[in-house]
């Protein structure tokens, strides 16, 4: 069900869409830009909710037959562009935008589209789509969605208004969580490996493949040490296939050497995130503070370059001689 009370976090960015539209002054173009699973297509889809809703100004009134019909999909002033390819061509924007756009809403205020990964429009796919933003009819909102507003033309930056989604705090997941019913400490073990994103720690808490995944992982950081180093590049080629899951394995590799630190230096486990494998921990934590640390910084530096788009096998060997240095 899309309405604001089912989103966590982003209020400055739900409140201006809600003052936009109770003062009159909805912009005709928006970027929502951020990381995956971040609740951008929650909050766009509210919000175009909100704006064909027949009754209110504040949130939907889940009543009147825009409602109801955008929420069973079938809106006819709602356009939500959701292409399954890499990249989005200029095809797709005059099938699903130019052509819609000719035509007067067919019941509602607005026509709204919502674009989704608009990050992977070609330049000329951009292009078409400029045109009709910078002349658009009274009734168009357009709302891009993007993982990286670096890649569209300044002309288009230029003519909407931008909002990034920032990660949710820790704190703020574990509450959503344990909301849920999901028990307290399995909500701050789940909220540490979901770097802020409610969707990944939904994903992670209802999931029972992480735990498996998550388990072989841990095993591989506790032999760690007694690799040798054709042992070594055999873990690497492994991660290599699991490449679009190498942020999740270094943040385990991060969770552990994390709650080790804190083991050590406690001698308690009332703060270690991970109370499911102690022993682990407690191995671990015989090493030097100054090896837990380098190894911390080492596993932060590589998330950095693999950001950046480094590559993967030369950033592995990087980090797994750091890890294994004594
Ligand atoms: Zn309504």
């Amino acid at each position: 069900m899309y309405k604001f009370e089912n989103i966590v976090g982003n209020d400055n960015i739900i409140n201006s869409f809600i003052k936009a539209n109770e003062n009159n002054t909805v912009s005709h173009a928006y970027i929502l830009d951020g990381k995956e699973k971040t609740g951008k297509e929650l909050i766009s889809k509210t919000f175009a909710k909100l704006l064909l809703c027949e009754n209110n100004y504040k949130n939907p009134c889940l009543k009147c037959s825009s409602c109801i019909s955008f929420e069973s999909g079938n809106n006819p002033d709602f356009f939500f562009i959701d292409s399954e390819k890499k990249s989005l061509g200029i095809a797709d924007i005059r099938d699903n935008i130019i052509k819609n756009i000719e035509t007067k809403p067919f019941k509602y205020k607005y026509k709204v589209f919502i674009i989704k990964d608009a990050h992977n429009m070609t330049i000329q796919a951009q292009n078409a789509l400029l045109k009709t933003i910078e002349d658009p009819p009274k009734f168009a909102i357009f709302i891009l969605l993007s993982k990286n507003y670096n890649s569209f033309l300044p002309t288009i930056l230029s003519r909407c208004i931008l909002f990034k989604i920032k990660p949710l705090l820790p704190n703020t997941i574990e509450k959503f969580l344990i909301d849920k019913g999901i028990d307290s400490n399995m909500a701050k073990f789940y909220s540490a490996y979901s770097r802020g994103s409610i969707g990944v720690a939904l994903d992670i808490a209802y999931s029972e493949k992480f735990i498996n995944f998550r388990q072989n992982i841990i095993n591989d950081v506790e032999k760690l040490d007694s690799l040798d180093l054709i042992q070594m590049y055999n873990i690497i080629n492994k991660y290599e296939t699991m490449k679009q899951n190498i942020n999740n394995i270094l943040d385990i590799y991060l969770l552990v050497y994390r709650d080790s630190l804190i083991f050590k230096q406690t001698n308690s486990f009332d703060i270690v995130i991970q109370k499911d494998i102690q022993n682990c921990i407690k191995t671990i934590s015989n090493m030097s503070v100054k090896n837990l640390i380098n190894k911390i910084e080492a596993l932060l530096k590589a998330k950095i370059y693999l950001e950046q788009n480094s590559n993967f096998n030369m950033t592995m060997e990087y980090l797994f001689f750091k890890l294994k240095e004594k």
